[in-house]
């Protein structure tokens, strides 16, 4: 059945206890960096059981500081597979080390151990795989390569909060872990990120970093600690404001919740597009894994049904249908492929992805009217 209203790729699930919370925040006088910014990173810390994490502005503003607090420069360079967002390759890149880009699993579009073998060198001083779609990337087996090296595996988990891997809640047992609140993410603080780390040093140090390099957030000057401060080192202007905050502390306690519904709207998906022989769905194995299900993404194969990827979109888009490219090979983005000279020939398998995956709609609001709509829309698209 074609609805006249329109399906987007993702929607929010904002209900009146964070209207309310907002409102609060609002009306309290405070609306920076305060009560409600550390309840939420108490709530984390409870949620992955650690002793500490930092929340700010953004996921790609945690790996900013978490790389920067490992000094990551100059001469350095980070292995960073090529199906990713941009933005953290940027920020290696304004670090002044380099992005070496890697190819993926063709079949789970998740960083290759054997890339990381390939690409490894004595500058590598960090990798950053992404848990993709809410997958589990098999960390220990990076680890395995990686050796008794001094090199910082940094967990890109923008898509996975949520995500179990061998009976272990993702980012709870990471040297760091980077989470992202965007709106489309499985849960949102408008924009933020948190960041986990095991080194407390660094995970101090970044969040000095994160204030400026000062360290001591307004409140805390005007309420706790004094109103001089200390500059201890250059920094950003990253946190995360109570206002965000307000949104984050409602949006985990419902985590569990917007999972199983994204779960069985995946289910649904798997199923129902089964015998649509030019989609194919990304392979999620439950093998020890728990799958968190931000995106659900499909491999469209462009040269069967005979148009591009952008005519597969704006021919949903005709349809009411709104879809994601998650993502774009980084390494053929004009800027990199133009500084690292990079062609189609490398990382053949990003290459593959990047220009034939797109991201359903899946969000826990969505109805099975509305699934079924995507599904006789991508039916259409072939005719
Ligand atoms: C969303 C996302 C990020 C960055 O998160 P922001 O909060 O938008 O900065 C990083 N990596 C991946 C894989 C993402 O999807």
């Amino acid at each position: 059945m074609r609805t006249n209203s329109f399906i987007p790729l993702s929607r929010p699930t904002i209900n009146q206890e964070e209207i309310n919370e907002v409102i609060d925040s609002l009306k309290s006088g405070w609306i920076t960096t305060g009560p409600k910014v550390a309840k939420f990173e108490h709530q984390l810390c409870q949620y992955f059981n650690v002793e500490q994490c930092l929340t700010v502005n953004s996921g790609t503003a945690a790996w900013q500081v978490l790389a920067h607090s490992y000094d990551i420069g100059p001469g350095d360079e980070v292995i960073i597979p090529s199906i990713t967002w941009p933005s953290m390759a940027n920020v290696v890149e304004l670090l002044g080390a380099k992005p070496v880009f890697a190819d993926v699993d063709p079949d789970t579009a998740i960083l290759l151990t054997e890339e990381v073998d390939r690409l490894i060198t004595p500058k590598t001083k960090a990798i950053l795989p992404v848990h993709y779609a809410g997958a589990a990337a098999d960390i220990d087996s990076y680890r395995d390569i990686i050796g008794n090296r001094n090199i910082l595996i940094a967990e890109d988990c923008a898509h996975a909060l949520g995500t179990m891997h061998k009976g272990q809640l993702i980012g709870s047992h990471s040297d760091a872990a980077i989470f992202s609140f965007h709106p489309t993410k499985n849960i949102t603080t408008g924009e933020g990120g948190a960041l986990i780390c095991k080194d407390q040093d660094r995970l101090n140090r970044a969040r000095t970093l994160s204030l400026n390099g000062i360290g001591k957030t307004a409140w805390e000057r005007i309420n706790q600690k004094g109103a001089h401060y200390e500059l201890h080192e250059p920094g950003y202007k990253f946190n995360m404001l109570d206002i965000q905050a307000a949104l984050g502390i409602h949006q985990l306690a419902k985590i569990q919740d917007f999972i199983s519904k994204r779960t069985h709207l995946a289910e649904r998906y798997h199923e129902k597009l089964t015998n649509i022989d030019y989609i194919t769905p990304l392979k999620a194995d439950n093998k020890d894994q728990i799958h968190a299900w931000h995106i659900y993404p499909v491999k469209i194969d462009i040269e069967q049904i005979g148009l591009t990827r952008n005519q597969v979109i704006d021919a949903l888009k005709k349809q009411n249908v709104g879809v994601g490219v998650h993502f774009e090979s980084v390494h053929l983005l004009r800027f990199y492929r133009e500084k690292y000279q990079y062609t189609e020939k490398d990382l053949p398998n990003a290459t593959k992805l990047g220009s034939s995956l797109i991201s359903l709609p899946l969000f826990p609001t969505m109805t099975s009217d509305e699934q079924d709509t995507v599904i006789n829309a991508l039916k259409n698209i072939a005719e």
